[in-house]
C-alpha cells in the first residue's frame, strides 16, 4: 500500500496496521463501525478509518482511530500541513455546523473561499452559522499538529 510516515509510525507499521484490519473485518472479530463523520458531522456520508493510533495491541475505536468521511480524510487530514490557513478555515466550517460536503454548493464554496481571503489579510470574519453542532471545548480534530517533524518523531505516538 506504500503509506507515509504518520504521527511518528513508519508507512510499514501503518500497512501493518490496515493488513490487521482487513483480516479482522474479513473474519468478522470486527466490523466496521458506521456512524455520522466523526469530523464534519455528516451523517449521510460513506466513512473509513483516520487513524491517529497505530501501536500494539491494536485498538479499533476512538481515540485510536475515527471514522470520517472521503473528504474530511484526503482533502482535509492529509493536506493539512501543506495548507495550513486551509485546514484553520475548515476547522471554523465545521464548527459553524457545516459538513465537508456542504462545500461543493458554489455558495457555500465561495463565502468559504472570501472566508479565507479575508483571514490571509488579517480582518476579523466570520462565516454564517449552517446548523446546531453540539458545543465541544475537546474535539480531537481541534488538538491535531500542524508540525511536520510529527510525521516521523516517535515521540508523537499516541502510546508507545
Ligand atoms: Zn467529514
Amino acid at each position: 500500500m506504500g503509506y507515509n510516515p504518520y504521527n511518528g509510525y513508519s508507512g510499514k507499521e501503518r500497512d501493518e496496521k490496515e493488513a490487521e484490519r482487513a483480516r479482522l473485518l474479513k473474519s468478522g472479530e470486527i466490523q466496521l463501525r458506521h456512524t455520522p463523520c466523526e469530523l464534519c458531522g455528516d451523517p449521510d456520508t460513506p466513512t473509513k478509518a483516520h487513524v491517529e493510533d497505530y501501536s500494539k495491541p491494536y485498538q479499533w475505536e476512538p481515540p485510536a482511530e475515527y471514522m470520517v468521511c472521503e473528504t474530511c480524510e484526503n482533502d482535509m487530514l492529509q493536506k493539512r500541513f501543506r495548507n495550513k490557513d486551509r485546514w484553520d478555515s475548515f476547522k471554523a466550517h465545521v464548527r459553524r455546523g457545516g459538513y465537508a460536503r456542504d462545500l461543493q454548493d458554489p455558495v457555500i464554496n465561495k463565502e468559504f473561499l472570501d472566508y479565507r481571503d479575508a483571514r490571509e489579510k488579517g480582518e476579523k470574519v466570520e462565516l454564517k452559522k449552517l446548523r446546531d453542532r453540539p458545543e465541544s471545548k475537546d474535539e480531537w480534530w481541534e488538538r491535531l499538529s500542524l508540525d511536520s517533524n510529527t510525521l516521523t518523531d516517535p515521540k508523537s505516538r499516541p502510546r508507545p
